[in-house]
């Protein structure tokens, strides 16, 4: 079954633990808008050049260059049998803009899972990632304005889906073999 699938969810919740999960359950590639960004940053490409300071600052890359590589990314061929968006859309725009073109398509999104969890729980796992991965946008501060951005921009999309009659959430709050089980039931 080609499942076209979102991702919502704070920083640190736990989308892109599940989303790998998710990818390798249903056999759909796993698009984490985060990990191109990183690659094209760490190649040194135009794209990386013009992202970086964005990125390190915890604010969000411009709608139109995000719009312009999920489009790209979604029409190449081993997304045909399926997707999983992590990272994408983080705006009401970029949610009209998938929309459009999902619809263009004629493939709408199957699934939109929102990973529901507190903000207590987000910071105490961001806080374990910075000593794991040491990102460099996961400093304190930039975690503030991470979630700050979440809130102001990102946040909007739980109402957007929830019109829709799309949204599902799911308890993130528990250990990650539980919640992955809740996520799989949903499938
Ligand atoms: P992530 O790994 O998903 O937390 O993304 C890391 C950073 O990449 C974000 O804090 C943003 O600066 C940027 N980014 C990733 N996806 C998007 C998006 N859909 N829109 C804007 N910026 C994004």
């Amino acid at each position: 079954m080609a499942f076209r699938v979102v991702l919502l969810g704070a920083p640190g919740a736990g989308k892109g633990t599940q989303a790998k999960f998710l990818a390798s359950d249903q056999g759909i590639v796993h698009v984490s808008t985060g990990d191109m960004l990183r690659e094209a940053v760490a190649a040194g490409t135009a794209l990386g050049k013009k992202v970086e300071q964005i990125i390190n600052a915890g604010q969000l890359v411009p709608d139109d260059v995000m719009v312009d590589i999920i489009a790209e990314r979604i029409g190449k061929t081993d997304a045909a049998n399926g997707f999983i968006l992590d990272g994408f859309p983080r705006t009401v725009p970029q949610a009209e803009a998938l929309d459009a073109l999902l619809t263009k398509l004629g493939k709408p999104l199957t699934h939109v899972l929102l990973f529901d969890v507190t903000e207590e729980a987000v910071l105490r796992r961001l806080a374990n990632r910075q000593a794991v991965e040491s990102r460099a946008d996961d400093s304190v501060e930039v975690q503030r304005e991470r979630l700050r951005v979440y809130r102001e921009k990102t946040a909007p999309l739980v109402d957007f889906y929830q019109r829709q009659k799309r949204l599902t959430k799911i308890d993130a709050s528990g250990d990650i073999d539980a919640v992955r089980k809740e996520t799989a039931a949903r499938f």
